[in-house]
């Protein structure tokens, strides 16, 4: 029997979670946030200590909080960020419990509502937001049993002390990937990085940085009907001051780039061909970015230096015109390998048909047709940055006016 109602759940004590909250109490909805660990649990658990972010400090902020800084052109790292969302926290004082893990969320019998499965009992509620993140599962390729070394996800990668000495295969070169790799190289250890098709970004360009190109050209607003089918993540990075990624620097200072990686048995490794593919995929993605910001600024005759520069290419090295076809373990002196090969959401618990054949949301920017339910911080919920710092508080506030409505 259920114990306990309330008029709205928020199943997440994130950064959505909590920005939820906030407008919810703005609009006077009584709610309660349930959170199975801690306050912003992934940032201190499922991020490596040497992360930085990805946006620049003056970019980053939540609804009527600014991110404190005394650089705005600097990138925090993941300990700032908890510091952050932790200050936020406070200043919204939402109606929250952590260590409760909704375990089970059903619609109640013959009635509008849900009904939340907790160990601590059961809850009633009118509407449910779920802010449970989108990253919440990670994605291993099923080679990983078959290689007799260490072996850890990105999300549990600490720090280069943590993998046995000797060289590193870090397999993914998105954002986590690349930075992983760069940290282990400057750590002194001989990487070997799998590459696949991306996007890599300028970190900066004619004197502007990506994210306030995206924000100027309003491209962190597109819609997932303007999107198309394109899916892959940006590749940038706010390590070392924040450097635009070129893979080939990453080669000139040893590291060793492979293909993608096809195959594994008996410690040796299969590589595919189209490692010099995927790169100039990045180059040509790269490359139309500057393009466009170049039409951009003549269209609006905005005064932002040239910078030609930008366009200056690198030759391929020799593991790139000479790649790797099979790489043996042991022969070299590989220990480790860190899969950089992204995550996936998880919703098995949700026993409510509102997923689809492959287990992802199905909503139009976050409500769903079981009316009450919400999602809130997922990639593309309704724009690009749905799910980045920035861009939940627009999305939550829709949800909350819907709440509010409906009510
Ligand atoms: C490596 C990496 C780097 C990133 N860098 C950036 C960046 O530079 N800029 C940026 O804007 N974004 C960045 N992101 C994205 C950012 O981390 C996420 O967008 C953010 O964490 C999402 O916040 P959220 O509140 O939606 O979800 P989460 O932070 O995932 O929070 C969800 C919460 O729900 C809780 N929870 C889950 N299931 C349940 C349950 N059943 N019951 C109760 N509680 C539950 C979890 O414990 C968690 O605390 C990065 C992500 C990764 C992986």
């Amino acid at each position: 029997m259920p114990n306990e109602k309330i008029a709205t759940l928020v199943i997440g004590g994130g950064q959505a979670g909590l920005v939820m909250s906030h407008r919810l109490k703005q609009r006077g909805l009584s709610h309660l946030v349930l959170e199975r660990q801690r306050i912003a649990e992934r940032w201190r658990s499922e991020r490596w200590e040497g992360l930085q972010f990805q946006f620049p400090n003056w970019s980053v902020r939540l609804p009527d909080f600014p991110f404190p800084h005394s650089d705005p052109d600097k990138f925090a790292s993941a300990a700032d960020i908890v510091k952050f969302i932790e200050a936020y926290a406070a200043f919204v004082s939402p109606p929250i419990r952590c260590g409760v893990e909704v375990t089970r969320l059903a619609q109640r019998d013959g009635a509008s509502g849900f009904i939340a499965e907790t160990a601590d009992g059961t809850i009633e509620a009118d509407n449910v937001v779920i802010a449970t993140g989108p990253y919440q599962r990670t994605l291993v390729p099923d080679l990983l049993r078959e290689l007799p070394v260490f072996q850890v996800h990105a999300s549990r990668y600490r720090n280069p002390e943590q993998l046995p000495p000797g060289a590193v295969l870090v397999a993914g070169a998105g954002a986590s990937g690349a930075q992983i790799a760069e940290e282990l190289q400057r750590a002194g250890r001989r990487v070997y990085l799998s590459v696949g098709r991306h996007r890599r970004m300028p970190r900066r360009y004619r004197s502007r940085d990506f994210i306030w190109w995206l924000a100027a050209m309003r491209i962190d607003h597109i819609t997932p009907e303007e999107r198309g089918p394109a899916r892959l993540g940006p590749v940038i990075s706010g390590a070392y001051g924040g450097r635009t990624i070129d893979f080939r620097n990453f080669a000139a200072d040893g590291m060793t780039l492979l293909g993608h990686i096809e195959a594994a048995h008996d410690g040796v490794i299969e590589i595919a061909p189209g490692l010099a593919e995927s790169l100039a995929d990045g180059d040509l993605a790269y490359v139309t970015f500057l393009d466009i910001v170049d039409e951009y600024v003549k269209r609006r005759g905005l005064e932002l230096p040239d910078e030609p520069g930008a366009r200056t290419t690198i030759p391929d090295p020799p593991c790139v015109t000479a790649p790797l076809q099979r790489l043996d373990l042991s022969a070299e002196g590989i220990s480790a390998v860190i899969w950089a090969t992204g995550y996936g959401v998880d919703f098995g618990w949700i026993d409510i048909p509102v997923t689809d054949a492959k287990g992802e949301a199905v909503h139009r920017n976050g409500i769903t047709d079981v009316p009450g339910l919400y999602f809130l911080g997922l990639q593309w919920l309704s724009k690009l940055n749905s799910s980045f710092l920035s861009g939940v508080g627009d999305d939550a506030a829709v949800l909350a006016d819907h709440i509010r409505a409906h009510r």
